[in-house]
């Protein structure tokens, strides 16, 4: 609510608005200069965002223009040639991407790993980065991440994690062991779907600095406005949280009792979630029977708009399957819930199931 809001000043504005920043008037000595004197090097209102977020992460942030551009901060620098890195098989497709089209120069060795902390541990001796999605993104599978996290530093490896699907209010990697958060705004923490950004949070200050540094450097920085936004919806965080994550666990509860649906997917099923996690975020998947079923149900359902993405004030949900990114099946819904009403969305859920013949089971 208060976090990177500027003290109470009288006839200043309670909740400041955008600065709209190219140079900055800088006279003499450029040392010290107030946000570096350029807008890509610095500007008030991304700087009062990367402050709030800080506070929630427990360390010190950098805003990006995406999450994809705060991924690329937090592995292209980070990467030499013949590095191991350790990449989770199930999470974001666009981290698979990256490493596959992008850093084959750096001749790195990349170890696909399922979201199983096992496996992950398995997967550390000899690794440089350990990058791991936790829930992960669409199976929402959890992994143990103070375990990962002594692993991968055993190992002389650094952990990043991408902590976009919980938000900091749903669990804090700084706290447990990692050593950089990467996360996408975008998602549950903008919450509106009206804007992208991303961001990094370390507590290491070289680890920061090398980041800021390619930051400056490639000018992968948010516009003013899109920040004021983000830090905007911050104040809602909690209860927007608070009833999608609840509408999310009262859909998964009610699909789980259906006959018609297979496989509910929820983070709270792991019991190592219900030790890390305060909040378990708004996305439930299921599978119904085909791709035709699935289909038949998203044109059906009324309160869930058809969209990719998640973590939005409204409801919605897609066959996960339509792009090719992901090993699921032709059925496989991804639904984030919304904060509509819970009982008005279970219905409209239940009710779109019984117009596509999932009742398999005794009506
Ligand atoms: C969406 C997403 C990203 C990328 O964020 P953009 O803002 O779309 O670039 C990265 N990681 C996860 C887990 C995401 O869901």
């Amino acid at each position: 609510m208060h976090a990177g809001l500027p003290d109470a000043e009288d006839g200043q504005p309670i909740a400041p608005g955008p600065v709209l920043a190219a140079p900055y008037h800088l006279a003499g000595d450029v040392e010290g200069a107030a946000h570096g004197g350029y807008g890509r090097y610095g500007n008030p209102t991304t700087e009062r965002l990367e402050a709030a977020i800080g506070v929630l992460e427990g360390g010190r942030v950098l805003a990006f223009a995406s999450g994809m551009a705060a991924t690329t901060a937090a592995l292209l620098p980070l990467v030499a040639a013949g590095d191991v890195l350790v990449v989770c098989a199930d999470g974001y497709p666009g981290i698979r991407k990256l490493v596959a089209d992008h850093l084959p120069h750096a001749r790195t060795e990349v170890r696909l790993v399922p979201t199983i902390t096992e496996e992950i541990i398995a997967a550390c001796p000899g690794a440089a980065l350990v990058w791991v999605e936790t829930p992960s993104n669409p199976g929402l599978d959890v992994c143990d991440l103070r375990a990962v996290a002594a692993a991968a530093h055993e190992a002389g490896a650094r952990l990043i994690v991408d902590n976009t699907l919980a938000t900091p209010l749903g669990q804090t990697p700084l706290t447990l062991g990692a050593d950089l958060v990467v996360a996408a705004a975008t998602k549950a923490l903008a919450g509106h779907s009206d804007v992208l950004l991303g961001y990094t949070a370390t507590r290491d200050e070289a680890l920061h600095a090398r980041l800021r540094a390619w930051r400056d450097t490639t000018g992968a920085i948010p516009g003013p406005f899109e920040a004021w936004l983000v830090h905007r919806s911050l104040a809602t965080l909690n209860l927007r949280l608070e009833r999608s994550s609840a509408n999310a666990l009262a859909l998964a509860e009610a699909l789980r009792r259906h006959p018609g649906v297979n496989d509910v997917r929820h983070p709270a099923t792991h019991a190592v979630a219900r030790a890390q996690m305060r909040r378990f975020g708004p996305l439930v998947c299921f599978t119904l029977d085909d791709a035709a079923a699935a289909q038949a149900f998203l044109n059906a359902a009324r309160l869930v708009t058809e969209a990719t993405s998640f973590g939005g004030v409204h409801t919605t949900a897609e066959r996960r399957g339509r792009w090719g990114t992901d090993a699921v099946a032709e059925g496989f819904i991804r639904l984030s819930a919304g904060i509509e009403d819970t009982e008005d969305l279970v219905a409209d859920v239940l009710a779109a199931l019984d117009v596509t013949g999932q009742t398999t089971g005794p009506p």
